[in-house]
């Protein structure tokens, strides 16, 4: 079997600290006590922790070990679809952690912080150029979040026009948190199929949209990584019926430089910092979902905003119809600041470069695996190509067996089993990092572990074969999480 590049050389069989323990043995020196020693009051500290003897290389390497295990962008290839895993520079984290910008005052006056506050609106103008709309707030943590300011600047605009509407229109494919965020605030998801070429249809729509409803949340490109080429279309249809038009443009790795979302139709957009600019996606650290919108609608964004009034920044915090605040302070200082540091030192061209690159790579995967695996739509992707397991099912091959296999070979998987109109969907994201060899190499292996499904099902069935934990009951471990070891 190819071995990938991820999982060479690793120690997987590491025992417990408590079974690797001797007797004696030790990781300090202390000197010898100039006091007399006395017994400890067991009543006191109970019979006291039982901790294994250890030398100081036995733990450090023991850790090391350890963290190799874990897979990172800067281990290997990790094409987890809808998420945009894409190496991102070191400088920028090191810019975000300098001094003065990691230990500036959250509380200082704007007179004291203008270099803070600069940075802020330096990057709320750019992330407007970016995505062609007006106005934008970057104090949402995260793409849902920015959802959620997204549907109260919905309710505060029809509000303000006199008029509560209940419900939204949400496609299938778009992404799980849409519904949620909308649920969030009251309205109620109206589902729409996408059509047999897995985008929206303009006739739906409008046989959908009525003055009840309060618009539509439309991913672009949609989560099967396909642009919904009517978008235009369907923006003026919902705005003939006093709608506006959520754009989640979380997926905006496929689109920079290329599609304006305002000409698209879109009146609130939220983009993932922690996807497309420079901070990583998935790690647990903090993220930030700046909402951006049209300036009809800038008076309801998240309050604190950064102004300039040509000679000083300053936080603008009277703003009545606000929809208030999403966050305190100034929202995830860092992950801003390493978006400034990467839209910066990237340059417009390089950002669109970074797009057509990121969707380039993700065709190549489309067109050379296409027919090993089956493809869900056959028609030009964008970021992400979504295939499915139905060529595996004579061999009772599951999607679930093809990625714990890739494990093996040293990839982190895919997205499996999303989207949802996909069965055994199988969602490849290769974005802009990987070069040509690289997705070779990838490509290789998909065709070695789908040859395997024919011939030796029963490997699959196994994998991950080269893991010290197999297949793990998923479903338990969300429902009943053992946090204490
Ligand atoms: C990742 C993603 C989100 C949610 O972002 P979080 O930061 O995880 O809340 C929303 N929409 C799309 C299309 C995404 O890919």
């Amino acid at each position: 079997m190819n071995i990938g590049p991820g999982r060479s050389g690793l120690i997987m069989d590491e025992p417990l600290l408590w079974e690797k323990g001797r007797a004696g043995r030790n990781g300090m020196s202390i000197p010898e006590s100039d006091v007399p020693s006395a017994a400890i009051d067991g009543r006191l500290c109970g019979a006291g922790p039982d901790f294994p003897d250890l030398s100081e290389i036995d733990v450090v390497r023991h850790y090391t070990r350890l963290s190799l295990w874990n897979f990172g962008v800067d281990t290997g290839m990790y094409p987890l679809g809808s998420c945009t895993m894409k190496y991102n520079p070191k400088i920028n984290e090191k810019h975000a952690g300098a001094p003065e910008i990691a230990a500036a005052h959250p509380m200082l006056d704007d007179e004291y912080c203008q270099g803070t506050l600069k940075i802020i609106y330096d990057l709320q103008n750019y992330l407007a150029e970016i995505t062609g709309l007006d106005a934008v707030s970057v104090q949402p943590a995260a793409g849902a979040h920015g959802e959620l300011a997204g549907m109260l600047i919905f309710e505060a605009y029809h509000q303000s026009r006199g008029r509560k509407r209940t419900k939204i229109l949400m496609p299938d494919t778009a992404h799980g948190t849409n519904p949620a965020s909308a649920a969030l605030c009251g309205y109620t998801p109206v589902p729409i199929k996408s059509g047999a070429r897995g985008i929206l249809e303009v006739g739906q729509i409008r046989d959908l949209m009525d003055e009840e409803t309060a618009g539509i949340m439309v991913t672009n490109p949609n989560t099967l990584g396909l642009f919904e080429e009517n978008i235009r279309e369907i923006a003026d249809i919902v705005h003939a019926k006093g709608g506006l038009v959520y754009g989640d443009g979380a997926n905006m790795n496929a689109v920079m430089g290329i599609a304006d979302m305002k000409k698209c139709g879109v009146d609130v957009l939220h983009l993932n910092l922690h996807k497309t600019f420079s901070t990583p996606h998935g790690g647990g650290g903090p993220g930030a979902g700046p909402v951006c919108v049209t300036e009809e609608l800038a008076r309801f964004l998240p309050s604190p905003r950064v102004e300039f009034d040509g000679t000083a920044y300053r936080l603008e915090k009277e703003r009545p119809e606000s929809v208030g605040r999403m966050h305190c302070f100034h929202g995830n200082f860092g992950v801003l600041v390493k978006a400034l540091c990467y839209i910066l030192t990237m340059g417009a061209e390089n950002l669109k470069k970074v797009s057509q690159r990121a969707v380039l790579n993700a065709s190549y995967i489309k067109q050379r695996l296409k027919g090993h695996l089956h493809l869900a739509y056959d028609r030009p992707c964008m970021h992400e190509a979504v295939f499915s397991d139905r060529k595996q099912q004579e061999f009772k091959v599951t999607t679930l067996d093809i990625a714990k296999r890739l494990m093996d070979c040293g990839y982190h998987p895919p997205t499996i089993y999303f989207p949802l109109v996909v069965p055994g969907a199988i969602m490849i994201e290769p974005t802009e990092s990987e070069c040509l060899e690289d997705l070779d190499t990838f490509i290789d292996v998909v065709k070695q572990i789908v040859r395997e499904a024919e011939t030796e099902p029963e490997l699959l069935k196994r994998a991950p074969t080269r893991f010290k934990v197999k297949r793990l009951d998923e479903t338990a471990a969300a429902r009943r999480p053992c946090l204490c070891g």
